[in-house]
């Protein structure tokens, strides 16, 4: 159960850790925007771009739309990377410029570069894939009669394997025939 458990956590992070790669390539020639617009603020967005992920949180509009003419000047589309950031990491204040005839809204974000999330993602699915490897290889040694920990060969010992001191696993005919034994 809890076995099963972790190879659906590490099924999750594979995903995770692909679909971060992914947006990392598009990252350079496209930016993807996910926003949760309510009104004129958009409430939630998170942006991939340059190879960062932006987390940013808008506050609420409290103005109403005044009709007129406005000149803006912004550059597009935005550059992340902005002076204060490490490697990518920032955490930052600002405003939300509307090209609606509003003032702006102040917001706070986070970015966070693709490779860490890329690398934490894939850590799990690494473990997993080390577990299972290691498995493999114990079982295939136990079958040829080697010592599932150290490969040391078994076939004319008993019990503890002389090498490392660990436990022989027991074969899926050796449990058969104590399960015939014992009852
Ligand atoms: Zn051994």
């Amino acid at each position: 159960m809890r076995s099963r458990l972790f190879t659906l956590v590490c099924a999750l992070s594979l995903l995770a850790c692909m679909a971060s790669v992914v947006l990392w390539v598009r990252s350079y020639r496209r930016c993807d925007l996910l926003v949760q617009q309510r009104g004129a603020e958009d409430r939630f967005a998170v942006t991939s771009e340059f190879g960062i992920f932006v987390f940013e949180f808008e506050d609420r509009q409290e103005h109403a739309i005044q009709p007129g003419w406005v000149y803006f000047d912004s550059r597009l589309p935005r550059r992340w990377g902005r002076p204060g950031s490490i490697l990518g990491f920032a955490v930052f204040r600002g405003f939300n410029r509307h090209y609606l005839l509003l003032p702006p809204t102040a917001l706070r974000g986070v970015s966070v570069p693709h490779w860490f999330v890329t690398g934490i993602s894939g850590v799990l699915p690494a473990l997993w894939l080390a577990r299972h490897r290691r498995e493999k290889l114990a079982r295939s040694r136990s079958a040829g009669g080697l010592c599932a920990a150290c490969g040391y060969d078994l076939r004319a010992s008993e019990g503890r394997c002389p090498e490392c001191g660990v436990e022989p696993l027991p074969r899926v005919g050796a449990i058969r025939e104590a399960h015939h034994a014992g009852g």
